[in-house]
């Protein structure tokens, strides 16, 4: 049966050209970008697009992905392709994700090379993103990103390289499926949690930090006054030096701070090391460790929930529920 896909349109590289050799910039829309994939007659679709922005996505705001779910909740469409940037790809898939309260399929996705570019990967980006939209297997599995013929979890996926084709990565646990053959195939489905409550929006002050070598702790009082709540991305598996840690302390005493990894992967640790401004010293503070989660997303997920008037309580609960690691 023919499968309603409904697309957005928020610019990106995939929508970049330049006519005066100043550098690529958003410029396509909707219609040019779909007019240009190939194969669709074969993917039996229905398509729908609207350009709602023409944004390089370091530009895009929360407000754009609310006014996506909006439009999506609205759509009597069967699945979604979201198409953006790939600079913030990750965030508006976290976001989405964690609104997303309906069963159909959502996929995210963009471009490293832009269309004037030999072996531009727009194209073929958007085809296999309309697949997976399109496909019974994707059916309540959340928001993916779907990148590179590989679908990616919106809570695991993260753009790992500055200009690669195959730049989305999930560095905690791989890919949960791939488009191979115009077919979605999934290998593993995670477990999904509930949507948060749909806020009208998402603009709380939630600065990242990221902590390096020697640094003094000046920053965390110019970046934490006024803040709504902090995030810092600290070192190794969630640590600031010991002299920063009297001051994070007097800062979790006024606003939630969440603390995430600057690593790649893996989780921030709850009670390995008791040093000062190690996790056991800086829970004792009222930290709140962020487990799996990245900072960009601990920061969307706070935001979200201060919008909606939670708790600090049910902040730092949910903080580990989502963090999934203790
Ligand atoms: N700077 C671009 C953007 O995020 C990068 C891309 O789309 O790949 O809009």
């Amino acid at each position: 049966m023919t499968k309603r896909i409904a697309m957005y349109f928020l610019g990106g590289t995939i929508s970049m050209s330049s006519d005066d050799g100043a550098g690529v910039r958003p410029t396509l829309g909707a219609d040019d970008l779909i007019a240009a994939v190939p194969g669709l007659d074969a993917a039996d679709v229905d398509l729908t697009g609207e350009t709602i922005a023409r944004e390089q996505s370091g530009s895009l705001t929360p407000a754009h992905l609310l006014e996506v779910l909006q439009r999506a909740s609205a759509s009597d469409a069967d699945g979604f392709v979201l198409v953006q940037g790939t600079d913030t790809l990750e965030e508006s898939a976290y976001l989405l994700d964690l609104l997303w309260d309906d069963g159909r399929a959502f996929a995210v996705t963009g471009a490293m090379r832009n269309p004037t570019m030999a072996g531009a990967d727009g194209a073929a980006n958007m085809l296999a993103a309309i697949r997976v939209a399109a496909s019974d297997a994707a059916r309540g599995l959340g928001v993916v990103a779907v990148f590179a013929d590989e679908i990616h979890a919106a809570r695991s996926v993260t753009k790992g390289d500055t200009s690669s084709l195959t730049t989305f990565v999930s560095p905690d646990c791989g890919p949960i499926g791939r488009v191979l053959e115009a077919h979605t195939h999934l290998f593993h489905r995670p477990a999904r949690l509930p949507a948060l409550p749909r806020p009208d929006a998402v603009d709380a002050e939630v600065p990242v930090l990221t902590v390096a070598l020697g640094q003094s702790p000046r920053a965390l009082d110019a970046v934490s006054a006024g803040a709504d709540a902090l995030v810092i991305a600290g070192l190794g598996a969630g640590h600031v030096p010991g002299w920063w840690a009297e001051s994070v302390g007097h800062i979790a005493a006024r606003i939630p701070v969440i603390m995430t990894s600057r690593t790649f992967s893996g989780p921030a640790l709850v009670e390995t090391y008791g040093a000062v401004g190690a996790e056991v010293d800086l829970q004792r503070r009222g930290v709140v460790m962020g487990g799996y989660l990245r900072a960009t997303q601990v920061r969307l997920l706070v935001m979200t929930m201060l919008a909606t008037g939670a708790s600090r309580e049910s902040i730092a609960a949910e903080v580990r529920r989502r963090g999934g690691y203790r």
